[in-house]
């Protein structure tokens, strides 16, 4: 047995089989081939031994089990042999002159995108079948071990070095049950993704740990522990306190269906963050009051080009539908060079959450937001929408986003297609910019939401993924907490609603606080609704005057 030691990001305990992640697609070279010839042979050679490896895992899946399960070998055999597949990565080869890897990459994205494009929802959700069976050809291009890819229906613990949002979002499949990286801090969005996911989750794991793919493991993502191999004696006492974490987790279910008050009578809304369509069931399963925050950025993750006008809108018209009664808060996309995008022009920054992001993309590409937003205007007629706009700093950028809402609306007026008239407009807090004239900004939307995330790294000049500053990443420093109560005071004194979305709204140790000032509303990741429930419902708020006046 061996034992490592990482930092806990999600909470939990995770017991199965190891499967090293590789990041194939993502790290694809792009470089011009001089002998094209050479190149294409190369890529031939490939495919003969990517159909070989294939077939031999489909006799050995065949084996172990059942033969409906093995199929999906031959199905990314079928794949790979496919004209289209064929001749468009031996276009890329020939004319563009570009190297195999890249043109399997590219030509396995771009099929995978009119996969997801079509009508029919099996041929739909085959798209990550196209993505597999490219991957698998361009290990062989790289020359990288190709090691079982573990199709089962075994409980999966993935392994990686470090997981891009986009990776971690393609790797939602049912039988995933936690992740294990080297890299990755509390505040990343891949821990915030796994929290959402409610999979435990442990990073900083300073050893390689392709040497632990197929073994069997144990992830505590309360202690930040990986266990390889455990013996009798760790796995009983594992899946003992498995056992008491999930009687807890019990425990906390008679919370569903109680109301969000304190003790003396103070209501505050509690409602979900979510990324994903997925997501819903784990917001409906936790009882919340609605979707505080939706992160539309992921829907533009992992694909080619900016999800269609449609595709958006069929989207936002199912969690508005889906939570009809008590509303949804949609985000405006939060892009940047860190999310894994690469059809939006958008070069590589050495500090891209202080980059090109946000509402600077969105305004910087105005096609594409206009599109967002026709998209959320559109849907807006099948419940209650509220618009959050991320990374605002001034007054300048909300009265830029009003004129393009204009002009969507009339747009969408003269084709006659319906929306909701009355859809709020929000933005959110994030730097100290925005907190220090919220006063100014309030007086400009119907609500805010605090975006604790990025206004603690900003506050504090430490990059929310740097590992080495963990240490100082200090979210209840005072002048963090001082922001919070200027940026409240300011909102009530418009007359709007505030809520706090960052992770620290799910920080039970601050719930008394945010209840002392009156928040509005904490939206935070599903899985831990019901424990603030339980705090809210144990706390006086009229104990802790005093823990305001000393801020
Ligand atoms: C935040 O900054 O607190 C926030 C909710 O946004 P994100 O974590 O997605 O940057
Ligand atoms: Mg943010």
């Amino acid at each position: 047995m061996l034992e490592l030691y990482g930092q806990g990001v999600s909470t939990g305990i995770a017991i199965g089989t190891i499967r090293h992640y590789v990041n194939v697609s993502e790290n694809v070279k792009k470089y011009k081939v001089e002998d094209v010839r050479t190149e294409l042979e190369r890529y031939r050679q490939g495919m003969k031994m990517a159909k070989i490896q294939l077939q031999k895992l489909y006799d050995e899946a065949c084996s172990q089990v059942s033969k409906s399960e093995s199929v999906i070998f031959q199905t990314h055999i079928m794949i790979l042999e496919d004209s289209k597949f064929v001749e468009n990565t031996e276009e890329i080869i020939k004319v563009r002159k570009l190297n195999a890897e890249y043109a399997v990459s590219y030509t396995a994205k771009m099929l995978a995108e009119i996969f997801k494009g079509l009508d029919d929802e099996y041929l739909k959700s085959r798209y990550t079948d196209i993505l597999d069976a490219g991957n698998t050809l361009i290990k062989i291009l790289q020359n990288k071990e190709q090691k079982k890819d573990a199709e089962s229906k075994q409980p999966m613990i993935i392994a990686a070095k470090e997981l891009m949002p986009s990776e971690t979002v393609s790797l939602k499949k049912n039988t995933l049950i936690g992740f294990v990286t080297n890299i990755g801090s509390p505040n990343s969005h891949t821990a915030i993704l796994a929290r959402t996911m409610g999979l435990p989750a442990v990073t900083q794991i300073d050893k390689d740990l392709s040497e632990f793919d197929g073994c069997t493991a144990i992830v505590d993502g309360q202690l930040g522990k990986v266990y390889i191999n455990p013996d009798k004696n760790t796995m009983a006492l594992y899946h003992a306190k498995k056992e008491r974490y999930n009687k807890q987790r019990d425990n906390l279910k008679r919370q569903i269906g109680l109301p969000s008050v304190s003790k003396n009578g103070q209501k505050i809304i509690l409602s979900a963050n979510i990324g994903m369509l997925e997501d819903i069931e784990n917001v409906e399963a936790n009882d919340a009051d609605g979707v505080g925050l939706f992160r539309s950025e992921y829907l533009f993750l992992n694909r080619n080009s900016v999800p269609s006008e449609e595709e958006q809108f069929e989207a936002y018209k199912r969690v508005i539908t889906e939570f009809k009664k008590s509303g949804v808060v949609i985000r405006t996309a939060d892009l940047s060079a860190d999310k894994g995008i690469d059809y939006i022009d958008m070069p590589n920054e050495k500090n891209p959450s202080m980059g090109f992001r946000g509402i600077r993309v969105c305004l910087a590409n105005s096609d594409m937001f206009k599109t967002q937003l026709r998209a959320l205007y559109r849907a807006s007629v099948y419940g209650k929408l509220k618009i959050l706009l991320t990374m605002i700093n001034n007054t300048e950028e909300v009265n830029y986003v009003k004129r393009i809402i204009k002009s969507v609306k009339r747009e969408l007026r003269a084709e006659g297609k319906q929306y909701n008239d009355n859809v709020q407009l929000g933005i959110m807090i994030e730097t100290p910019a925005a907190a220090i004239i919220s006063d100014e900004l309030c007086s400009m939307v119907d609500f805010v939401s605090i975006g604790t995330n990025d206004l603690t790294q900003f506050t504090l000049a430490i990059d929310r993924a740097n590992q080495k500053l963990e240490y100082s990443y200090e979210p209840y420093h005072k002048a963090i907490l001082r922001l919070i109560k200027l940026v409240v005071k300011n909102a009530h004194q418009c007359g709007i609603p505030v809520s706090v979305c960052g992770e620290l709204a799910s920080d039970t140790k601050l719930t008394p606080f945010f209840l002392a000032l009156k928040t509005d509303e904490l939206s935070m990741a599903p899985s831990k609704i019901l424990q603030v429930r339980a705090k809210v419902r144990e706390t006086n708020t009229e104990m802790i005057p005093k823990l305001l006046k000393e801020l």
